[in-house]
C-alpha cells in the first residue's frame, strides 16, 4: 500500500525554505481522504511543471509513486525555485487531496447564496452558461459580461470570453495588490517592475524593506537570496509596526506609525539630499526636475518626522546614512501588496525616487533590468472591436493613470449601470468577497447581476452566490497557456499533468474549448487539444518541444541586466529622464512631488488592524488543504502585550472583533506579544470562511476582509486601501 507523505517528512523538506513554519496537529492520511480513480500504475514517475499555489510560478517536479501523488519538489533548472520550493509549493500534494474539492457542475436551484445547488453535466452547465450569456448580449451587449480573474490558468476562457465580444476583465492583482507600485514607478522611471520583482539582494550590500515581510511571504527565489544576505551579514532595515520575522534579522527594526511612512520616506530623501550623500553623478545624468524636488523635500526634516513616525530622528538620520554608504548596491524594496491607506500610488513614488537619489537602478545589487524571451504566437482570429469604453474607467477618467482595469470600478458599473449596464461576472480562481474591500458592496452588485458563473478548484465565498459553479482540475492535473517569464533571464515554463484528474473536473483550456462551441464561436479554439497548441508555439520559437516535457524548463539568451554587465539606461517617461518632478502629474492636478498628508486615526478604545500573510497559505485559497492547514488552521489577532493586559485579555482566549461600522469578526484567539505597537492589531487574512463546502475552513480565524468596510481609493489609479480599518475586542461569553 503507498504511504502518504508525512507531516513529518512535509516540514522537513518545507525546512529547507528558509522561514517555514511549523505548527500543530498530526497530519491525516491525505491519500485516503479522496476516492481517486487513478490507476495504480507501480513505481516512480518525475514530470516537470510549475507551481501555481502562488503567483511566483517556481518550476517543481512532481514526483507520482504506485499511481498516487507522493511530492512536489524544485526544479534545480528553473530560475524561481533553482531546486527549493516554499512550504506552500510542497504543500500543493494536499491541493490534489484536498477533501473539499469541487467535484462536479453545479447549477443554483433556490435562492442566491442559500447554497441550495443541483449537480449537472459539463454540457448542462455550459449549455445554462452560453443561454444566459446570449440573452445578456442581446439585450445589453456583450461587453456587459465582465470577469474577475486571477492567474495563468484564466487565459484561454478569457480569450473565448473576448472573442464572444467581451471586454471587462480585471484582476484584484492590480488595484488590491501591485497596482500602486507599478504606477508609482512608471511616473518615476517610465516602467513599472511587473512579476517577480527584480531586486538584486543576491548582491545587495544594505536591504530596505518597508512592511514587506519576506520570509513570511514567501516569494520563493526572494526569500533565498534574502537568507543569504542575512548569512553575509549586511545592513538590513525593517520598517514595520510589527516585529517581523525579517525584523528578527535585521540591523535596525524602525516600528512606525501605521500610516506614516511616506513621512519617514520623504525624510530619508532629505537627509540624502541635505547631506550631499545621494548619487549626484547619476542625477545629473538621468534626472530631470532635481531642484523642484529638492525645494520640495526641504520641509520633511528628520526631526519634523519623528513626530509623524515615532521614530527617532538620529534613527532616520543613521538609516538614511547606512543606505548611502552602500550605494548603488542598495535597495530599498518596492514591497508587492502596499495597498494600504489610498495615497499609495504617491508613497511607491516616493519610494521609487528614494531608490533614484542612491543610483541603483539597473545596477548590480541594486533594482536590475529585467531580461524577457520571445514565444511565437499562434494563428488566432482578431477580437470583435467594441464600441463601448471599458466600464471600471471610461477613457480614463476616474483614473488617469492605470494601466489595468480596476475590480472596484467594474463592481460600481454593476452597481450603478453606469457607464453601461453589467449583467454577467465570470470570476475565475479569485474569491473576491475576500479580495474586495467592503463585502456588503460586492453582495449588493451581485443582486444585480443576471448570470454569476464561478470557476474554481475549491468552493470559495463567491461560489456560494454563483448560478452555476465549475469545478476546474488542479495545476497538477493540467496544461495551462506556457509561461514566458521576466528576470535575470527570460525562460519558458511548461505546465503539465501530473495526475488525473479525480472527478469529473476539468482544465480551463477544456472548458473554453466546449463554451466556445456552445456559443457557436468554435473557430475562436482553433486547435484539437492544447498540446497541439504548445508544441505549434514552441516549436515556431526554435526551440525542442519533447526536452521543454521532459526538464519543463528553457532558458532565454544572456543579456545585460546591469550596467556592470554593460547595460544602457534608458527612461520611458514623458521626458526620457527619471522625473524628480512629474509634469505629468501636475497637468492630471495631482502633486508632482509626493506631498505628506495625515490619515484619520483610530477612536477611543480602537486599534488600527493591519495584516500580513503566512508563510503557509495564500490567500483564502489554501485553508482546506489538508497538508497547509493541519500546519496553521485558524489565524490569531497579535495585540501589544500590555494593551492585552490592560484590556484583561489572555494569550490562547477566543474573542471577536468589532470595527468602527459595528460589524463583529468570527472568534479569533488573542496572540498577546511584545512584537507589536501598543495602537495597532494585526492577523493573517484568508481565514474566517464562511461558505460551508469548506468544511475543514469553516468559521476558523477571523476574516480580515469582512472587517474591511472603510476603504480609501486611490486617485492616481484606483487601489483601495486595506488599512483603513479599526477594532476593539468583544469578549467571548
Ligand atoms: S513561492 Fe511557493 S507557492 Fe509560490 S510558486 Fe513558489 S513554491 Fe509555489
Amino acid at each position: 500500500m503507498t504511504r502518504p507523505l508525512t507531516r513529518r517528512q512535509f516540514l522537513k523538506i518545507s525546512a529547507a525554505t528558509f522561514g517555514a513554519a511549523a505548527a500543530a496537529s498530526e497530519l491525516r492520511p491525505i491519500a485516503q481522504a479522496v476516492a481517486a480513480d487513478a490507476p495504480a500504475a507501480k513505481g516512480v514517475t518525475a514530470t516537470p511543471t510549475f507551481c501555481e499555489m502562488c503567483f511566483w510560478r517556481c518550476g517543481g517536479i512532481a514526483y507520482v509513486r504506485d499511481g498516487r501523488l507522493w511530492k512536489f519538489e524544485g526544479n534545480p533548472l528553473d530560475p524561481q525555485s533553482r531546486g527549493r520550493l516554499c512550504p506552500r509549493g510542497t504543500g500543493a500534494v494536499g491541493s490534489y487531496y484536498d477533501p473539499d474539492r469541487l467535484r462536479k457542475p453545479l447549477i443554483r436551484k433556490g435562492e442566491r447564496g442559500k447554497e441550495q445547488w443541483q449537480t449537472a453535466s459539463w454540457d448542462e452547465a455550459l449549455g445554462f452558461i452560453a443561454e444566459r450569456m446570449n440573452k445578456i448580449k442581446e439585450q445589453y451587449g456583450p461587453e456587459s459580461v465582465a470577469m474577475f480573474n486571477h492567474g495563468i490558468g484564466v487565459r484561454f476562457i478569457q480569450h473565448v470570453l473576448k472573442s464572444w465580444g467581451a471586454i471587462n476583465f480585471a484582476g484584484p492583482s492590480f488595484a488590491q495588490c501591485r497596482g500602486p507600485r507599478d504606477v508609482g514607478f512608471a511616473l518615476t522611471f517610465g516602467t513599472g517592475l511587473g512579476s517577480p520583482e527584480p531586486t538584486d539582494i543576491a548582491n545587495t550590500d544594505c536591504l530596505v524593506l518597508i512592511g514587506s515581510h519576506l520570509g513570511e511571504n514567501m516569494h520563493n527565489s526572494q526569500v533565498q537570496e534574502f537568507a543569504q544576505a542575512v548569512e553575509r551579514r549586511i545592513p538590513i532595515i525593517v520598517v514595520d509596526p510589527r516585529f517581523s520575522v525579517a525584523a528578527s534579522k535585521a540591523k535596525y527594526w524602525l516600528p512606525i506609525r501605521p500610516g506614516t511612512d511616506l513621512a519617514l520616506i520623504l525624510a530619508w530623501c532629505n537627509v540624502l539630499v541635505n547631506e550631499g550623500r545621494y548619487d549626484k553623478a547619476f542625477v545629473d545624468k538621468y534626472g530631470k526636475g532635481f531642484d523642484k524636488f529638492v525645494q520640495e523635500i526641504r520641509q520633511y526634516t528628520p526631526q519634523w518626522a519623528e513626530a509623524e513616525t515615532d521614530i527617532k530622528a538620529e534613527t532616520i538620520r543613521a538609516t538614511a546614512l547606512e543606505m548611502a554608504n552602500a550605494r548603488p548596491a542598495v535597495i530599498v524594496h518596492p514591497g508587492r501588496r502596499v495597498n494600504w491607506y489610498g495615497d499609495d500610488s504617491q508613497r511607491s513614488r516616493a519610494v521609487a525616487l528614494l531608490n533614484a537619489l542612491l543610483g541603483n537602478w539597473g545596477r548590480k545589487g541594486g533594482l536590475f533590468s529585467q531580461a524577457g524571451i520571445k514565444v511565437a504566437g499562434y494563428p488566432l482570429s482578431p477580437y470583435p472591436q467594441s464600441g463601448k469604453p471599458p466600464a471600471d474607467n471610461p477613457n480614463r477618467e476616474r483614473y488617469p493613470f492605470a494601466d489595468e482595469a480596476v475590480t472596484t470600478g467594474i463592481r460600481d458599473a454593476t452597481l450603478t449601470g453606469k457607464p453601461y449596464p453589467i449583467k454577467g461576472w465570470f470570476v475565475y480562481s479569485s474569491n473576491i468577497v475576500q479580495a474586495l474591500p467592503n463585502q456588503a458592496e460586492t453582495l449588493k452588485a451581485i443582486d444585480a447581476l443576471d448570470l454569476l458563473v464561478v470557476i474554481d478548484t475549491v468552493p470559495s465565498e463567491i461560489a456560494g452566490y454563483a448560478d452555476v459553479v465549475l469545478p476546474e482540475v488542479t495545476f497538477l492535473e493540467r496544461y495551462d497557456e506556457l509561461l514566458a517569464g521576466w528576470g535575470r533571464r527570460g525562460w519558458i515554463a511548461l505546465r503539465q499533468p501530473v495526475m488525473p484528474a479525480p472527478h469529473d473536473q476539468k482544465p480551463g483550456w477544456w472548458i473554453a474549448k466546449q463554451l466556445a462551441a456552445k456559443l457557436g464561436i468554435p473557430e475562436s479554439m482553433p486547435f484539437d487539444d492544447i498540446e497541439q497548441y504548445l508544441r505549434a508555439r514552441i516549436e515556431k520559437s526554435g526551440y525542442d518541444w519533447d526536452k521543454l516535457k521532459r526538464e519543463g524548463i528553457i532558458m532565454g539568451p544572456k543579456q545585460p541586466t546591469t550596467v556592470e554587465e554593460g547595460l544602457e539606461l534608458s527612461f520611458e517617461t514623458p521626458s526620457g529622464k527619471v522625473e524628480f518632478y512629474s509634469e505629468q502629474l501636475k497637468a492630471r492636478g495631482f502633486d508632482p512631488v509626493p506631498k505628506y498628508k495625515r490619515h484619520s486615526t483610530a477612536p477611543d478604545g480602537y486599534f488600527r488592524l493591519i495584516t500580513g500573510r503566512a508563510p503557509v497559505h495564500t490567500f483564502s485559497r489554501t485553508q482546506s488543504n489538508p497538508l497547509l492547514g493541519d500546519a496553521m488552521r485558524e489565524n490569531e489577532i497579535w495585540v501589544n502585550g500590555a494593551t492585552a493586559k490592560k484590556l484583561g485579555l489572555a494569550n490562547g482566549q477566543y474573542v471577536r472583533l468589532k470595527n468602527q461600522d459595528g460589524v463583529v469578526s468570527n472568534r479569533v484567539r488573542v496572540k498577546a506579544t511584545q512584537r507589536i505597537r501598543p495602537d495597532t492589531v494585526y492577523m493573517v487574512y484568508g481565514f474566517g470562511h464562511t461558505n460551508p463546502m469548506r468544511k475543514s475552513a469553516y468559521l476558523k480565524g477571523a476574516s480580515a476582509a469582512q472587517l474591511t468596510t472603510r476603504y480609501e481609493t486611490d486617485p492616481l489609479m484606483g487601489g483601495t486601501s486595506i488599512h483603513s480599518n479599526f477594532v476593539t475586542f468583544v469578549k467571548e461569553a
